[in-house]
């Protein structure tokens, strides 16, 4: 049985910078805090807690003056930032870089006061962490969608601006987007802007990942549950392989499901570590 790694998985450049730098400060030895799980990986998490890395809540926050808290990949509100000075907490700002440039742009729409109207849409998880600081740039306003199903939350009579979180899949953004200018048209109302804010770590992945699980027998897709980008990529895989299989670590893996395979091919999220799918790759060719 043959096995092969996806080349295109492994962490993405955000979350690869944001462990690297709480390894560093781990290594000096202090007490590292990060505000909620820095990864949606417990693997991953497990490891860098045996490290000294402690996961706190933003109501922690006010019983750690004078500690250093790291803001994990996904970012956080304007808010956090504000509290950390009033409560002398030292950040060590891990926020990805693409997801900062973002935070930017809707801050910029949010405040540009030209048109009072102007509703901030954010395609995305609600609840997840991303979209909080996101929407905490749009002064707590902006209207999160995940699909049709919450299009009354938006007035199609008003301006909107269009977001998108950096980890959804860029396929349904743009049937989203098209939905609801359809839904303006039919009001009369032409006044949007589409920002096309989909990572291209996550988007641009999906045609190669299509290939590369049509090509094996059996796909193994390594993530944590709760990974946004992990469960759209999966579902790329489940779409030309009926044999794709979704395994947080080796524990998950069942042997019968390689029983007539002569291709594995071993995939991940954009937050499942590289060793960890080596990891897998060796169990299988043991098998
Ligand atoms: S998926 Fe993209 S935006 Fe999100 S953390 Fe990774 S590199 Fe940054």
């Amino acid at each position: 049985m043959k096995v092969v790694i996806d080349p295109d998985s492994g962490f993405c450049f955000g979350v690869n910078r944001a462990i690297q730098t709480a390894e560093n400060e781990l290594k000096a030895g202090k007490p590292v805090y990060c505000l909620g799980e820095m990864v949606h990986n417990q693997v991953q998490m497990d490891q860098l807690k045996s490290k000294g890395l402690r996961i706190v809540m933003h109501a922690d926050l006010y019983n750690l003056k004078g500690e250093t808290v790291m803001i994990r990949a996904h970012g956080e509100p304007p808010e956090t930032f504000r509290l950390a000075k009033q409560l002398g907490i030292t950040l060590i700002d891990a926020t990805c870089p693409i997801v900062s440039k973002l935070q930017e742009r809707i801050s910029e729409s949010f405040g540009s006061g030209n048109d009072a109207e102007v509703q901030i849409v954010i395609y995305g998880k609600p609840g997840h962490a991303e979209v909080a600081g996101l929407s905490g740039n749009a002064g707590n306003k902006a209207i999160v969608v995940s699909g049709e199903d919450d299009f009354h939350l938006i007035d199609f009579s008003k301006p909107i601006r269009l977001f998108s979180q950096t980890t959804m899949d860029g396929e349904g953004y743009i049937k989203l987007a098209e939905s609801i200018k359809q839904q303006m048209l039919a009001k009369g109302n032409t006044n949007i802007v589409i920002q096309k804010s989909v990572c291209k770590q996550v988007s641009g992945r999906a045609p190669a990942l299509r290939a590369f699980a049509a090509e094996h027998d059996v796909i193994l897709f390594i993530s944590g549950k709760n990974s946004a980008n992990g469960k759209y990529l999966f579902s790329i895989c489940q779409q030309v392989n009926k044999q794709s299989y979704m395994v947080s670590d080796i524990s998950d893996i069942d042997k019968n499901w390689f029983a007539t395979a002569r291709t594995v091919g071993i995939s991940g999220a954009t937050s499942t570590p590289g060793w960890l799918i080596e990891q897998v790759a060796s169990t299988i060719k043991e098998y």
